[in-house]
């Protein structure tokens, strides 16, 4: 009897902390941009970039080819793409992050939107469909049948960290690979490695201690799991350095790419109570699934999650931060379908870009 008191009282006093958050003011919106232009509705946007390696062993980048493929890029297009390292990963590799604007070199007043891949080192056609993304944009910038890339070069800061994850994509792994001292970094011996990032921001982190029997199927403290959160919000090189990036720029709109689900998902995934925003997300979620055809959701309806990467950036940000559940595996094999993923999620992208003009 005592023990469901005490359970019931836990679970009130969370009710009260969920309704009484509230957000900063809606300094950035108005409610005329409630409806989205959609230009780009699918023939607009030509696209017949071909993926460059197509031997299926080969499909996907290792994260040194990665490297130098950017690099190269960046060099070929100066004028218009810089490579930079936000961080450092445990095993030493650089966190890249690819601006493509024009002024390149400038922060202008311009919108800036974000597209991350690999919070999953598993999820490999995350970064691809990033990758394939810099190539198409910064190839087609002085190309006359593709007026749309270079209106949205010009217009707008386009932010990529196409790998998120670098350590757990070289070893195919979802989590990263520090070591662990403990559920709560207290251990001494190293106990197991490795942190699930996206359950590693800070937002409502501390709500498994509350609800531990909603969330605990898809995060954990339990350091040797899958979905393990860490000792502490942001105690991962990789969300920290996301975290600093997302907080000195002024980002308005974003896509985190995972894989799989066919799904696109907005915020909230630690409550069904909807976004203040709800009706804007929609807008702009049913307008990527006229080119991707996934399934439009509030992100909590896959499962209930904790410390993900876009609740964090809409509460304390107030970016419009999405989550887009790649294709129907982690990896394709089949070079046609990786391609399709990337060429309709270019277009996807150049359609964010367009989208930002008018947030
Ligand atoms: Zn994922």
């Amino acid at each position: 009897m005592k023990k469901t008191y005490i359970a019931l009282s836990l679970v009130f006093i969370g009710m009260m902390l969920i309704e009484s958050y509230s957000f900063p003011s809606a300094g950035k919106l108005s409610a005329s941009l409630k409806t989205a232009p959609l230009s780009y509705a699918g023939q607009g946007v030509n696209i017949q970039h071909q993926i460059q390696t197509t031997q299926p062993t080969d499909l996907y980048h290792t994260y040194s080819e990665m490297t130098a493929l950017l690099q190269s890029l960046a060099a070929t297009y100066p004028d218009i793409m810089s490579v930079s390292s936000i961080g450092e990963t445990y095993e030493g590799r650089n966190l890249w992050l690819v601006k493509i604007s024009d002024n390149v070199n400038q922060d202008e007043q311009e919108p800036g939107v974000l597209f991350m891949g690999a919070h999953h080192g598993n999820e490999k056609s995350s970064y691809e469909v990033c990758l394939y993304f810099i190539q198409y944009m910064v190839e087609h910038y002085d190309n006359a049948s593709t007026p749309e890339v270079r209106t949205s070069i010009n217009a707008t800061q386009i932010y990529l960290i196409p790998m998120v994850n670098p350590d757990g994509v070289e070893r195919d792994m979802r989590k990263d690979r520090e070591p662990n001292h403990g559920s709560f970094g207290f251990r001494r011996q190293v106990t197991s490695y490795g942190v699930d990032l996206n359950r590693n921001y800070g937002q409502h982190w501390l709500y498994l201690f509350l609800f531990p029997y909603i969330f605990s199927g898809s995060t954990s403290w339990v350091d040797s799991s899958d979905v393990y959160r860490g000792p502490w919000p942001f105690s991962a090189n990789e969300t920290k350095a996301v975290r600093q990036f997302v907080i000195t720029h002024n980002i308005s709109l974003s896509i985190s790419y995972h894989s799989y689900g066919e799904l696109v998902l907005y915020p909230w995934g630690y409550t069904t109570r909807p976004p203040k925003d709800k009706s804007l997300f929609v807008s702009i979620g049913s307008n990527i699934s006229t080119f991707d055809k996934y399934q439009v959701e509030q992100s909590i309806r896959l499962y209930p999650t904790l410390g993900d990467s876009c609740d964090w950036m809409y509460a304390t940000q107030r970016i419009f931060a999405f989550t887009i559940e790649l294709g129907t595996s982690y990896a394709p094999s089949d070079p046609e379908v990786l391609q399709n993923l990337c060429v309709n999620h270019t277009i996807v992208n150049l359609y964010i870009c367009q989208r930002a003009q008018t947030l």
